[in-house]
């Protein structure tokens, strides 16, 4: 409540909160509380991850943030496995503790600290040996949130029970209320079984309930899936023709030379509109462009796209201004600029270090396969009406056939089958292969997504039909728009705090 009052913290957003869990079986049960928010890390994830450098350190180490700056993106919430950031709801810019710097400038000591009647909260200068911080952790074990991630966080905890440092060693809270009937806590009922492959966490596990918590909202909606989507197409739609014609597996069509450039423009131009819809700040956006952080890859991947951009709309003029010459030159950047179209956003997926998920190191040649997939299928349905050559359909249709069956391997071998890095990685595989999102993902990405078109397209080399390949090449964009939808979902779905 300090905070709130010191910071002005809009209702149900929190730079701070306190977590409960209750562990063991009655009589034997016990109740944890535990301060959770940022822990100033040393290496903090979230500073490169933001495009307009909002989020920096300060000389004493304190990591804040400028509201002036931010856009919105939300890709620092990403970044921060600890949860400590939100998007608050009266600035529209993200938010987070910043150890009331304001205070501790001036010899204060943070407004969570001051009032605690109990001296739990200890603030102090880690640097200095005499302070009684630094003599507090030197003589207490302590322990620190989640340190495989590297960050090194600066918050310590002395006597902190695991179940509340690691979010996914307790079983979640499903109805939020602080005295909660949970069932496997008071000796009502049977421990909730969670299979797990740590031993220790295990342990935990199976009798820890959280009784009390703040929400955690995913930052990231149908825009970001959508986005990915519509980028995939605009990708895959030039960088087919650039390919075919560029290494002479095909002949000059107007379906290449100005159907490609065209699918491209337009769904570049829906790109666009959903990243900058999907910003809490859309009016500045502008500012990514004059002062770009060239460490964050939602920065970076803005100036591909505008490049990319720019050479679409060059290759159509060309097209249109018979410049057979220019087009010959544009094919060459325009086809590297959207390789890096298609794959930038595994990058960006890297960078959001607290989604072990989308921690893949395959996601850049996924994502250049689907972008290989998208554009196959889009031209394949645009072929319907506009002229072509049988040379180009045969190219357009193993493009497709085999990215299909590239993509579909990738998806469930190297995405979802194979042994994740950490549990959470595997937790959220199993929420797609078996769980919540199993039914989309088996019947909306694996079945009318991969298997009927390439049915319908083994169909179509015997029977030569253009219309069944343009059936096709909408499963697969149906498909394809169904698994960002359920990789973006499921990345998002376990809580971090
Ligand atoms: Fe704070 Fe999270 Fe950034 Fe670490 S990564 S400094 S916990 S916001």
């Amino acid at each position: 409540m300090a905070c709130k009052s010191e910071h002005d913290v809009p209702l149900g957003v929190y730079r701070t909160w306190v977590k409960y869990v209750e562990t063991g079986q009655f009589p034997d049960n016990r109740r944890h509380f535990t301060v959770l928010r940022c822990n100033h890390c040393d290496d903090a994830p979230c500073i490169p991850s933001c495009p307009v450098t909002a989020l920096y350190r300060r000389d004493d180490g304190i990591v804040d943030f400028d509201p002036e700056k931010c856009i919105g993106c939300k890709a620092c919430l990403q970044a921060c496995p600890y949860d400590a950031l939100h998007i608050d709801p009266n600035t529209h810019t993200a938010a987070k503790c910043n150890f009331c710097a304001h205070r501790v400038e001036v010899g204060l000591e943070p407004s969570c600290q001051v009032v605690c009647p109990t001296q739990a909260i200890v603030s102090g200068d880690l640097d200095d040996p005499t302070s009684y911080i630094t003599k507090l952790i030197s003589r207490e074990p302590v322990q620190v949130r989640k340190p495989e991630k590297g960050t090194v966080p600066k918050l310590f905890y002395i006597d902190a029970d695991q179940s509340t440092l690691t979010p996914s060693a307790s079983t979640p809270i499903k109805d939020y209320g602080i005295w909660n009937e949970m069932p496997n806590a008071n000796g009502n009922g049977a421990a909730i079984p969670i299979e797990e492959t740590n031993l220790l966490q295990d342990l935990v596990a199976k009798s820890a309930v959280t009784v009390y918590d703040v929400e955690h909202p995913s930052p990231w909606g149908w825009k970001v899936s959508a986005y990915i989507w519509t980028k995939s197409i605009a990708a895959g739609a030039f960088l087919l023709p650039a390919a075919g014609l560029t290494l002479g597996l095909v002949t000059d069509n107007p379906l290449l030379a100005w159907g490609g450039p065209i699918i491209a423009l337009i769904f570049l131009a829906i790109t666009a509109g959903l990243l900058v819809w999907d910003l809490q700040r859309p009016h500045r956006f502008y500012t990514i462009l004059i002062r770009p952080q060239w460490r964050s890859w939602v920065a970076i991947g803005t100036f591909i796209l505008l490049f990319f951009g720019v050479i679409v709309g060059l290759s159509i003029l060309a097209a249109f201004a018979g410049a057979g010459g220019l087009m010959q030159v544009l094919w060459w950047p325009g086809g590297v600029l959207a390789i890096l179209a298609a794959i930038y956003t595994g990058f960006i997926f890297a960078q959001s270090k607290a989604r072990d998920l989308w921690l893949s190191p395959a996601l850049p040649v996924h994502l250049l396969v689907q972008a290989a997939m998208a554009g196959a299928a889009s031209l394949a349905i645009l072929g319907l009406v506009v002229e072509t050559t049988e040379q180009t359909e045969g190219f357009l249709h193993t493009v497709l056939l085999w990215s299909l069956v590239a993509n579909l391997f990738v998806i469930l071998v190297g995405e979802l089958w194979l042994p994740h890095g950490t549990r959470d990685a595997s937790k959220a595989a199993q929420m797609i292969l078996r769980g919540q999102y199993s039914q989309r993902f088996w019947v909306g990405v694996v079945l009318v997504g991969h298997i009927v078109p390439v049915a319908l397209l083994l169909a179509n080399a015997i029977g030569g039909y253009e219309l069944v390949a343009a059936a096709a090449g909408v499963c697969a964009l149906a498909g394809l728009l169904a698994f960002e939808d359920v990789w973006v979902k499921a990345g998002q779905a376990l809580p971090l705090s």
